[in-house]
């Protein structure tokens, strides 16, 4: 862990001596004492924050893009490093942790490209001898605050759009992986020194990471000098997030809990959907915002494709993820644990069945992980454990007969996120994709709810939160849109023929 850390440039003293304990889900080992914030800094870190708004805004935006590009060159030299440390500090597979720095990367790229766009608008005038446009400016400091587990990948969606968007970063990681988020920041630092060795000028604390719990993200939030907050993270959170906000009348994006379903339907390629659900609902030991939950399944090939499931689940492997060949790795703590075996036992009152798996594994496992067997649970329909969203590997079960009703058990849960359909039949895929199929941020056909390419705006609809980030025109949250109108006439008509003379 250290070599890990002095490798990424993380000082001594920043994961040594302080306050805030931090244990690797892999096996339970104290892995940090991180110093922490305290709400009043995060006063002071706004001030910092406002003072590089002043001058980063001016810079023009391929300049702030070729910033981007130092960071993603950063990030690859890192990418091993950084993934091994995302493993470690949340848990998820090295193939998983390798492919959250690649995301980071990926979305630098976009943003650099995305630098020489910030399109806006020419619009006809009504008036003779006016035009108007609309130009996107600058907004200001974004408050980011992310959920344990996308710990660095999440930060990089939001601070490559925001930096060529011309806006400063506040960064409240989870306090359970604050590690990876000091880690970035070196990186970050990097970045900066190449940029400025290169002759451009960057101001300090264009991205600042504060270390603390519920009350520095909230001080943050409650604070009129941060115009956007984007927070990811359960639903709760997001509300008190909102609420917050939409107090002082700024803006948010929210990047909320999910409760993502796959329909499988008679002429569904089902070797193909087999490996897709292994993925959704089994990767990051189902601690994926876009996991796979709910299998709504068509009667008629229900047993065949439980069949092969319960053989597949039967094979995973469950343990250090570190090791090749580990499919699943560890919970993020006790306390996940104990909502899983709380869900299960809730779904059994609530007339279901494990079909296989729910059960610690403690073979071969090290010391304090909580390592699981992927669950998979016959349930008679969506009763209440179903519509909620169990981080943990859950997957429920339910039968349909008609489309109508599989559209409708999809729909009938208060998330939005990931939604996907396996079929063969163009009228049910394009029926699904179309505005009565699923109500989600994201519709997938032949592909599983999870693993987003950075492309396309992520998010999602109803309790999910309504943000969106990442790709397509997600960077217009992070600037202000001005309509101006110029008048190169020497008559001052108004608008919509108002006479108003002396
Ligand atoms: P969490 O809600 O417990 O914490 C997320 C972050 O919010 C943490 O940094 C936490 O300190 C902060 N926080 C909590 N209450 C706050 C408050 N009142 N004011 C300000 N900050 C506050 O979530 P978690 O357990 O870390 O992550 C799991 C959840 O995140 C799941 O529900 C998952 O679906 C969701 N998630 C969503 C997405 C998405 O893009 N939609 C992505 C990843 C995770």
């Amino acid at each position: 862990m250290a070599r890990i850390l002095s490798a990424l440039g993380v000082a001594d003293k920043a994961f040594n001596g302080g306050d805030l304990k931090v244990c690797s889900p892999v096996d339970g080992a104290v892995i940090g004492m991180v110093p922490q914030h305290k709400t009043s800094d995060v006063e002071k870190a706004i001030k910092v924050s406002q003072a590089a708004f002043e001058q980063w805004k001016t810079v023009p935006a391929p300049v702030r893009g070729e910033f981007v590009r130092l960071l993603g060159m950063e990030l690859r030299t890192v990418k091993d490093d950084l993934g091994r440390l995302v493993t470690l500090e949340c848990g998820k597979i090295l193939s998983e942790g390798l492919g959250e720095v690649q995301e980071m990367i990926d979305i630098c790229d976009f943003a650099v490209g995305l630098s020489r766009q910030l399109y806006g608008l020419t619009i006809q005038s009504e008036r003779p001898g006016h035009h108007m446009r609309e130009t996107w400016h600058p907004l200001g400091t974004v408050g980011v605050i992310t959920a344990f587990n996308f710990p660095v990948a999440v930060w990089a969606w939001n601070a490559a759009l925001a930096f060529v968007c011309g806006d400063p970063v506040i960064w409240k990681p989870s306090e359970k992986t604050p590690l990876t988020a000091i880690a970035c920041q070196a990186v970050f630092d990097r970045a900066v020194k190449a940029f400025r060795a290169a002759g451009h000028t960057i101001p300090d604390g264009l991205n600042q990471v504060l270390v603390g719990g519920r009350d520095v993200g909230r001080a943050l939030v409650e604070h009129h000098d941060v115009p956007l907050v984007s927070a990811t993270g359960s639903v709760p959170m997001g509300r008190a997030v909102a609420e917050v906000v939409a107090k002082r009348l700024g803006r948010s994006l929210l990047e909320l809990g999910g409760n993502n379903a796959m329909i499988v339907a008679p002429s569904a390629d089902l070797d193909m959907a087999v490996r897709a659900i292994l993925f959704g609902a089994v990767g990051t030991a189902g601690q994926r915002c876009t996991s796979l939950r709910r299998l709504i399944v068509h009667e008629s090939v229900r047993d065949r494709l439980l069949e092969s499931l319960t053989k597949a689940y039967g094979s995973l492997r469950v343990g250090n993820p570190l090791e090749t060949g580990t499919l699943v790795g560890p919970l993020i703590d006790e306390a996940s644990f104990t909502a899983m075996q709380s869900a299960l036992k809730n779904a059994g009152a609530q007339g279901g069945k494990v079909l296989v798996g729910g059960d610690r594994v403690s073979d071969g496992i090290m010391g304090g992980g909580y390592y699981v067997r992927p669950a998979l649970v016959s349930m008679p329909g969506q009763s209440d454990v179903v519509k909620q969203e169990t981080f943990a590997p859950i997957l429920y079960v339910m039968t349909y007969k008609d489309m109508k009703d599989a559209v409708a058990l999809q729909n009938g849960v208060p998330q939005g996120l990931s939604s996907c359909i396996f079929t063969m039949d163009v009228r049910e895929a394009e029926s699904f994709l179309s505005a009565a199929g699923s109500d989600c941020g994201i519709a997938n056909v032949n592909i599983g709810p999870s693993g987003a390419e950075i492309g396309g705006a992520f998010g999602g609809e109803k309790e999910t939160g309504g943000g969106r980030e990442s790709g397509s025109d997600a960077w217009k949250t992070y600037m202000r849109r001005q309509t101006q109108t110029v008048n190169y006439s020497s008559a001052l008509p108004l608008a919509q023929g108002v006479v108003f003379d002396l």
